[in-house]
């Protein structure tokens, strides 16, 4: 049995039973996670740590297998943020004493970390980014405001991207490992997310928060390049077998509330999806899971407004089903909405390739 497999049937059996309520559930359902953990599935990508080494073809099939067999898109998607802020940010920057004290527990599923980059009233823009983070005599203080982060109220661990240094207006961004603990970080639910659940979010003050020298991510360099907009295509890039995983499911629920006139919509939604689910992967390993070049990019661009052209097609099959699925609502309200997180930023880098697209045809 693949790893796929093996994830796929955990969560027919452990958390699809329970995917009704979880679907409409305000708390963390930290139980079947420490199951998961407990099962090995919560350290894929972290072999030199405790977990499973995974290429990214079976990364992709793995985080399709938990969308569709869980049927909650909210309970992937802090599967998935698990993994990416640990092996997309820590375990590549990190320095072997920063990496030995984090990504074992991670690898165990003892500890979560979280990704926190946006800020109320500045959304992820760096040229608006306001948190700072001031070197001392024995490390560095941060103060700031946090907002929108996935899996932060389970999170044991939260890098924080901030200003290091403005040269002449030009800002120089750091990371930081900042544990939930330290004295001055206080949760905020100054931005309510209210769909994707039972997936939490939540923001962080932070007040002059002191940190040592070692919490400083040095190896990570320019965040703005290394953690802000690596992460974004990273996150876009796999969150494609999150989609997949779940255009499956709304496929399955559609198949048993529609009259037989909708036969024809549905088998295009069932090979639409297919075509996705292959294009989607391909990219994947194509680009090493970091669709960084244009080729790439104009790919995963592609791939995302499909996505959401999908859901836009489900909601209006919905309109004609028999009978009222409230869970499929649901899935399909969360799958759109997840969607629709940085779109802006796909239609400003889709706004760049056109702006050149038309000067490199009239040049
Ligand atoms: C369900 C959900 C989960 C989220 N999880 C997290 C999280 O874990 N951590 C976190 O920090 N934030 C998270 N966010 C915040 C998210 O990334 C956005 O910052 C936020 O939704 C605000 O969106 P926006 O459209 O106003 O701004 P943004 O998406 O920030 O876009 C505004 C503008 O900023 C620029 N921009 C921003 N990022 C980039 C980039 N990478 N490359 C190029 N240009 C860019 C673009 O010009 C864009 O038009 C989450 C949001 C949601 C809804």
């Amino acid at each position: 049995m693949s790893r796929a497999d093996t994830l796929h049937t955990f969560a027919v059996e452990n958390i699809r039973p329970a995917a009704d309520t979880l679907i409409r559930q305000d708390g963390f359902p930290h139980d079947i996670w420490q199951a998961l953990g407990d099962a090995g599935h919560l350290g894929y990508g972290l072999p030199d740590w405790g977990g499973t080494a995974v290429d990214r073809g079976t990364l992709f099939d793995l985080g399709q297998a938990l969308a569709d067999g869980a049927e909650v898109i909210g309970f992937a998607t802090s599967w998935m943020t698990h993994h990416m802020v640990a092996t997309g940010v820590i375990a590549p920057f990190a320095t072997g004493d920063q990496a030995a004290k984090i990504l074992p527990r991670v690898a165990r599923g003892d500890l979560s970390c979280c990704i926190a980059i946006s800020e109320p009233g500045a959304g992820a823009h760096p040229k608006h980014l306001k948190t700072r983070a001031e070197k001392t005599s024995s490390g560095w203080r941060l103060t700031g405001e946090k907002a929108w982060l996935t899996n932060g109220p389970i999170a044991g661990l939260f890098v924080v991207v901030a200003i290091v240094s403005e040269d002449a207006g030009r800002k120089r961004f750091g990371a930081f490992l900042v544990p939930e603990d330290a004295p001055g970080l206080v949760r905020t639910d100054t931005i309510h997310i209210d769909f994707a659940k039972p997936s939490g979010h939540c923001g962080i003050r932070m007040d002059g928060v002191e940190l040592p020298d070692d919490a400083y991510l040095a190896g990570a360099g320019d965040a703005v390049e290394t953690v802000l907009k690596r992460f974004r295509r990273i996150e876009d890039a796999q969150g494609l077998a999150l989609s997949a995983g779940g255009m499956g499911v709304e496929i399955r629920h559609l198949s048993t509330i529609l009259p037989a006139d909708q036969a024809l919509a549905l088998a295009g939604l069932a090979a639409d999806r297919e075509l996705f689910r292959s294009a989607a992967r391909t990219l994947v390993i194509d680009s090493d899971g970091d669709p960084a070049s244009p080729e790439h990019e104009a790919r995963l661009l592609a791939l995302r407004a499909f996505a959401r052209g999908f859901q836009a097609r489900v909601r209006e099959l919905l309109t004609s089903a028999m009978q009222d699925d409230g869970f499929l609502k649901l899935l399909s309200r969360d799958m759109t909405e997840l969607g629709r997180v940085a779109e802006r930023v796909d239609q400003a880098k889709l706004a760049r390739s056109g702006a050149a697209l038309l000067q490199g045809s009239r040049a």
